[in-house]
């Protein structure tokens, strides 16, 4: 199979990403009652559920829908989520550009982007218990998989492995960013319920391949 990324599976993954986020809407509230304010699945999924109408008649080119995707949710999704989701598809979508199919290694560097993007709005740095202990992790595995020349399904495998275990390493950490920061100690034995809905975009892209 070719190991290009197009515009209709970019879609396909973000279909797949709207999907789960309506699926897991109750479990990332209760996640985010335990450590914050439990609207996270609520947030996610009325931002999720106006991208995922949009997406027939969205941009067809891959950087255009992915920055439309981006905005929608800037747009769409509330609280802490809205504006960190919705930069990392926005920066996601500028460093991809819009060649018609994609390599794996291009995306990469793309997902990278979409990485600084979200530090550079909030400033997480590894270990405070936020998106950032999923993605960076994800990212660094899809990266390196992208260069061994590993079968796209297979780059996606890698990335969703990695945000599996970032995901469950934030358990034991305590919250530095955001509101579940305010709880200090009592944070800690929680999963952090942005981490968790970041895992699901790596479980949506292996979903998008198969
Ligand atoms: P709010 O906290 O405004 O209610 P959500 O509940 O939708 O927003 O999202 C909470 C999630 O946002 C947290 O679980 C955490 O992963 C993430 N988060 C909060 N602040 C930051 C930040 N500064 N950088 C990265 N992620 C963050
Ligand atoms: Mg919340």
């Amino acid at each position: 199979m070719s190991d290009r990324i197009t515009a209709e599976l970019l879609s396909r993954w973000v279909h797949e990403f709207s999907a789960l986020v309506s699926v897991h809407h109750d479990r990332l509230n209760a996640l985010d009652a335990a450590i914050g304010d439990a609207d996270h699945g609520t947030n996610l999924d009325r931002g999720f559920t106006v991208v995922a109408a949009g997406l027939p008649t969205a941009p067809q080119r891959p950087g255009d829908l992915i920055r439309h995707v981006g905005r929608t949710v800037v747009s769409n999704v509330g609280g802490a989520a809205g504006p960190l989701f919705g930069t990392f598809f926005v920066c996601l979508g500028d460093a991809i550009g819009n060649d018609p199919a994609l390599d794996t290694r291009r995306f990469a560097l793309g997902l990278r982007a979409g990485l600084a993007g979200v530090v550079a709005r909030g400033r997480a740095e590894p270990g405070d218990k936020t998106l950032y202990d999923v993605l960076a992790p994800a990212v660094d595995a899809i990266d390196a998989a992208a260069l061994a020349q590993y079968d796209l399904p297979d780059v996606f495998h890698a990335g969703l492995l990695a945000a599996s275990a970032g995901r469950d390493s934030t358990i034991d950490m305590l919250a530095r960013k955001g509101r579940a920061s305010y709880l200090g100690e009592r944070s800690v034995g929680h999963l952090d319920p942005g981490a968790t809905s970041a895992c699901l975009l790596f479980t949506a892209a292996t979903l998008s391949v198969t």
